[in-house]
């Protein structure tokens, strides 16, 4: 007897690392990150249809592995990610991810795809989405502080969206900043490498910490910033693992995506669990003011919330169509008579 063949609806598209890399370049990566910024601002507008939970983590001495649901009651989106800083040191990224988008009628799923990319690029789009409201006006110079992985997609992103120019670029580890740097040349920034975080913040409108590192890190301090400066902090993102000094936290407007969540792993769960926060969706409905005057200092104190990922994996999904930038993948069962599994599977018992 021969092995039924999947029906059509039981090939699930499947967009590998590779055909994200396809997909990402077909598009263009700022036209890609333009517009799922706008994705991304259309979901944060109905942010009340969406039904939301803080991410499930599984903590380990060295790392976290996080499941990230959320669904519009049309959609539903998860995503798998691990956040282990010491990864680098052995030769592994700090961050993976892939992801599923489903069908909520049927429960099938509808995509399968990587997201290590997809969550740069969407980490990326999200920052420079709320900055674009929350900057101060024709700020064009950045500080990037943490020079890993994240940090061109943050620079591509903050000057598509933002008008970002001049990067001043700091890492611990100089080699970071060194690859930054030769990945950056040729594409309009002026770049400079600094040798102290005091150094790249000069003259920054925008500051951008995006460091690893699996503890209370103070990457910026109090007498660092200056009034009328945005920061996007998007590094500490996990229980024990911030950036700045709490007496930033104290002068600044805070805006967050999704306050249960970064209640437990943004900069404020060094603070009082009444820290009065902004979540950003209410600034885009005019529920709640955005930057108010030039000396304000704001602080997008941004976790990664499943709302973008969902976006992202929609964006991604209505892109592939026409496109060969995926796989079919057999992925559900799907027999011809939904009750008879078992007869499906006895039917692929291999020919003696
Ligand atoms: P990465 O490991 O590739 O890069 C991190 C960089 O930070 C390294 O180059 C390291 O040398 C540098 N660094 C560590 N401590 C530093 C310090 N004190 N000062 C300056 N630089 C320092 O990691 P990545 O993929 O770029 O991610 C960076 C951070 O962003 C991670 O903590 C990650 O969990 C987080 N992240 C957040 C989101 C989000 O949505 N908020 C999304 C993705 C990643």
């Amino acid at each position: 007897m021969s092995k039924p063949a999947p029906s059509a609806r039981a090939h699930v598209p499947f967009v590998s690392v590779d055909n994200m890399m396809s997909l990402v370049h077909h598009i263009g990566i700022e036209r890609f990150l333009v517009d799922l910024a706008g994705e991304i601002e259309a979901d944060f507008r109905r942010w009340p249809e969406f039904d939301k939970s803080p991410r499930v983590a599984a903590h380990s001495k060295v790392g976290v592995i996080e499941l990230m649901p959320v669904s519009d009651g049309r959609l539903y989106a998860f995503k798998y990610v691990n956040g282990h800083p010491k990864n680098v040191k052995e030769g592994l990224q700090t961050v993976t991810a892939f992801g599923v988008l489903s069908d909520v009628d049927s429960g099938y799923p509808l995509l399968l795809s990587e997201m290590t990319i997809l969550t740069a690029l969407r980490t990326a789009a999200t920052s420079a989405m709320v900055a674009r409201h929350l900057a101060p006006a024709g700020a064009d110079t950045m500080a990037l502080i943490g020079n890993g992985a994240q940090s061109e997609f943050q620079a591509l992103a903050f000057r598509a969206l933002v008008g970002v120019r001049r990067l001043r670029l700091y890492d611990i580890d100089r080699a970071a900043s060194e690859k930054t740097m030769r990945n950056l040349a040729g594409l309009g920034f002026e770049l400079c490498a600094c040798r102290t975080p005091e150094e790249a913040i000069e003259g920054a409108e925008i500051i951008t910490t995006c460091t690893a590192d699996k503890q209370y890190a103070t990457i910026l301090t109090d007498n660092m910033v200056g009034a009328g400066v945005h920061i996007n902090a998007i590094g500490g993102d996990c229980p024990g693992k911030t950036e700045l000094h709490p007496d930033i936290l104290k002068r600044a407007r805070v805006f967050v995506e999704y306050t249960p969540q970064t209640r437990i792993e943004g900069e404020i769960q060094q603070m009082a669990a009444d820290f009065p926060v902004v979540e950003f969706w209410r600034v885009l409905t005019g529920e709640a003011p955005g930057r108010r005057d030039a000396r304000e200092i704001t602080l997008f104190d941004g976790v990664g919330f499943a709302v973008e990922d969902f976006s992202a994996l929609r964006f991604v999904h209505e892109r592939l169509a026409g496109t060969a930038f995926f796989e079919p993948l057999d992925m559900i069962a799907d027999p011809d008579d939904p009750r008879d599994l078992f007869g499906m599977l006895q039917r692929a018992v291999p020919e003696a």
